[in-house]
């Protein structure tokens, strides 16, 4: 099945992608669900840099009281640094040189740079000032409160209460032992909030995957069929309709549609029970999957007939795509409990024609089908062939051969 379109319409990849290896690039949404999550991550860094600037108005008032140890280069230099240091976040964002990362929203890499910040603010602002920078800490902790995992709140942790104790022992070989006893209850406030917001933090962010994956299965049964594993028929047309629109927009483009089905299936039930043509069933459609480029998508229109959607795919295309499916059915002979079932199906192809509905194109598509029945079975039959012989008027007995 198709991961991309359960991405598209999850967002969530990885498990499914790896139940249902192909199709990534079927649809378009796939672009537009990258654009929207860019999206969502630029206006993350644009955020964060608006908190950076809140920042400086307390950094600005304490400097006013004469209580940042800072040259005004030192300062100047400071905000520029800050801007870059969300600058360089948001340009990998634009160029999309992000999405090489593991974690493309580079949530951990930007708490991490928050924190290192804090650490900046706690060392230049002077003592009385100083909580300033544990509040910089936690709200840095916040950003990172949905997505991070409890080791990276771990690391994080660790980071901060490292830094801050660098502080505190400043103190103690600066000899002040008031300012060291302040300095370390910092520390162990700092450390106590730290501790509770990456525990809730990891709590929270381990719920939200849980209910990430329940989406993913709920998904699942809304767009697979269950007996087969393929689209649903729903699913199916929601992605056909899709990409009709598409081509609408883009006229250059194309599109066929193949509908299938399996030959003289019901004296396979009855000949080896309807458990055996489930399993036929399945096997069909797992070759069908297996066969078809990642760009097609492969559905179940109804007991045992099933439809293909091939984006960007000629009548022409279609066929030898379609030719090849028909003899890898024909010619498997993987055999179910024992028992070799022989199997062939019976193909009708149409391309879609210039302003042409839904119900038109599957509709040519179900009389190719039809023809291919009615020329014998096992073969592949193109819509545009019966409708040429059509235009010639045949007589009603005449077989038609593609
Ligand atoms: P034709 O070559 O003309 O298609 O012959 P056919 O026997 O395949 O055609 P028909 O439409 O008469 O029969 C379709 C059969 O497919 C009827 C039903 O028993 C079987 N079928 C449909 N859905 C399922 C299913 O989910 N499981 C099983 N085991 N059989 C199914
Ligand atoms: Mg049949
Ligand atoms: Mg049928």
């Amino acid at each position: 099945m198709n991961p991309g379109i359960l991405r598209y319409a999850l967002n969530t990849p990885k498990e499914t992608a790896a139940r249902m290896p192909e199709a990534e690039a079927f649809v378009d949404s796939n672009d537009e669900v990258l654009a929207r999550q860019q999206r969502l991550r630029r206006k993350q860094v644009l955020l964060a840099t608006a908190v950076y600037f809140t920042a400086l108005i307390p950094l600005f008032h304490i400097n006013q009281l004469g209580m940042l140890e800072l040259t005004t280069d030192q300062k100047i230099f400071g905000v520029i640094a800050v801007m870059l240091t969300n600058a360089v976040f948001f340009l990998l964002i634009r160029s999309n040189q992000n999405l090489h990362f593991r974690d493309p929203s580079m949530t951990f890499a930007q708490v991490l740079v928050a924190n290192a910040w804090s650490l900046t603010i706690a060392w230049v602002v002077a003592q009385p000032a100083r909580p300033l920078a544990m509040m910089w800490y936690l709200l840095a902790f916040l950003f990172g409160f949905y997505t991070l995992k409890r080791w990276q709140f771990v690391a994080l942790m660790a980071f901060a209460l490292a830094g801050y104790a660098a502080v505190v022992m400043r103190e103690y070989f600066a000899g002040s032992a008031a300012a060291f006893r302040v300095e370390l209850l910092h520390w162990i406030i700092l450390a106590v909030g730290l501790f509770w917001m990456s525990l809730i933090g990891g709590y929270v962010s381990m719920l939200r995957s849980r209910l990430v994956d329940q989406r993913r299965q709920l998904a699942e049964v809304a767009f697979v069929d269950p007996l087969t594993g393929v689209y649903n028929r729903r699913y199916l047309f929601d992605v056909l309709q899709r990409e009709m629109a598409r081509i609408r927009r883009d006229k250059v483009r194309t599109l066929s549609i193949a509908m299938l089905d399996l030959d003289a299936f019901k004296s396979v039930n009855d000949r080896y029970g309807h458990l055996m043509g489930d399993q036929l069933l399945r096997r069909v459609a797992e070759m069908l999957t297996d066969e078809m480029r990642d760009m097609d998508a492969v559905g179940r229109y109804g007991g045992e007939e099933f439809i293909i959607v091939m984006p960007d795919t000629s009548e022409a295309g279609a066929k030898v795509c379609m030719e090849r499916v028909r003899s890898r059915v024909e010619s498997d002979d993987s055999p179910f409990r024992g028992v070799r079932v022989p199997v062939t199906i019976s193909i009708g192809i149409a391309e879609i024609r210039h302003n042409e509905q839904l119900i038109e194109l599957v509709n040519r598509a179900d009389k190719a089908l039809l023809a291919a029945k009615a020329a014998g079975r096992n073969r592949v039959v193109l819509a545009s062939n019966i409708e040429e012989k059509n235009l010639r008027v045949l007589p009603r007995t005449e077989t038609v051969r593609d």
